[in-house]
């Protein structure tokens, strides 16, 4: 399903990227897009009408929102003249909808996104602490359609009676991304935050170091600047102090800051109980049984 998103998000850290440019799959962009219209037009069209609805196509989503169910055929096809790679996913997409769409009213916006193939790094962020604007202060210069991303992540019906093109309504999506790990990055540093992500740490989401002699020591994310679009997430191992690739190449696409450069260090002086011993082994490089003498290296 999100097999496009690797190739589609390798911009995403680009520094040189002035927009957001954080292209997603599809799939993902559809359900943003359903969600974001239905808080839009939830009283324009009631939401099993926009659940069928496609975001990639490029007429209004208010229309698209008006269209009758059996009109999704429709939809496809448009797809399938605009976007000939995806032809394959179309018919599955239009089904996916019907199914997807009823998790759709239940979950969260954050769970939705922490659950994305890729996102398991993230730890969910309580309500309680987005809402309130202390927590928030200085995000609103730094994220473009600020309100609009803010409302998305927080699943609020906007009373705004805008209607957001298609290239608007994906830069809100990008924007929703940012200002989410830009929350994130700040609540892993509160107790209740780092109380999460212990919980991840316990249940080893962030992976294990590579390192032989490090014994599948669980690791840590870290970023390796605290400003955005600089570096993508790396692992930090508490065993080795040494910072590694995620294995997972859609975790490797993840911007760094949105965990930032203080946050394992922060969380092992916390948890001391839970910081492991310096490895006694280290590798020894041997040549037929003898190591490699000084003088010849
Ligand atoms: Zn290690």
């Amino acid at each position: 399903m999100y097999k496009d998103r690797s190739t589609a998000t390798e911009g995403r850290t680009g520094a040189s990227k002035s927009e957001l440019g954080t292209l997603r799959d599809p799939s993902d962009r559809k359900r943003i897009n359903d969600a974001l219209d239905k808080h839009l037009h939830l009283e324009k069209s009631p939401p099993s009408t926009s659940k069928g609805l496609n975001g990639r196509l490029s007429i209004p989503s208010t229309s698209a929102g008006r269209r009758a169910p059996g009109d999704s055929r429709n939809a496809s096809a448009l797809d399938k003249t605009n976007y000939a790679e995806d032809v394959e996913d179309s018919d599955t997409d239009s089904e996916e909808s019907d199914v997807s769409g009823s998790d759709g009213d239940d979950t969260s916006w954050i769970s939705w996104f922490c659950n994305l193939r890729g996102n398991e790094f993230f730890c969910e962020v309580d309500d309680e602490y987005i809402q309130d604007d202390f927590n928030l202060c200085g995000l609103s210069s730094q994220v473009p359609y600020y309100d609009y991303a803010l409302d998305l992540i927080l699943d609020v019906e906007s009373s705004n009676d805008d209607i957001l093109t298609e290239e608007q309504n994906e830069l809100v999506e990008s924007a929703a991304e940012m200002l989410y790990g830009l929350i994130h990055v700040r609540y892993i540093l509160t107790s209740k935050g780092m109380n999460a992500m212990l919980e991840k740490y316990k249940n080893t989401d962030f992976g294990r170091c590579p390192r032989v002699y490090c014994s599948g020591q669980p690791c840590l994310p870290v970023g390796q600047s605290d400003i955005p679009r600089t570096s993508t997430v790396k692992i930090y191992c508490p065993k080795c102090e040494d910072v590694y690739y995620p294995r997972s190449k859609y975790q490797g696409n993840t911007d760094g800051a949105y965990f930032g450069t203080t946050f394992p260090h922060l969380f092992l002086m916390t948890y001391a109980h839970i910081k492991p011993s310096r490895p006694m082994q280290s590798y020894v490089p041997k040549i037929f049984g003898f190591k490699i003498h000084k003088s010849a290296r």
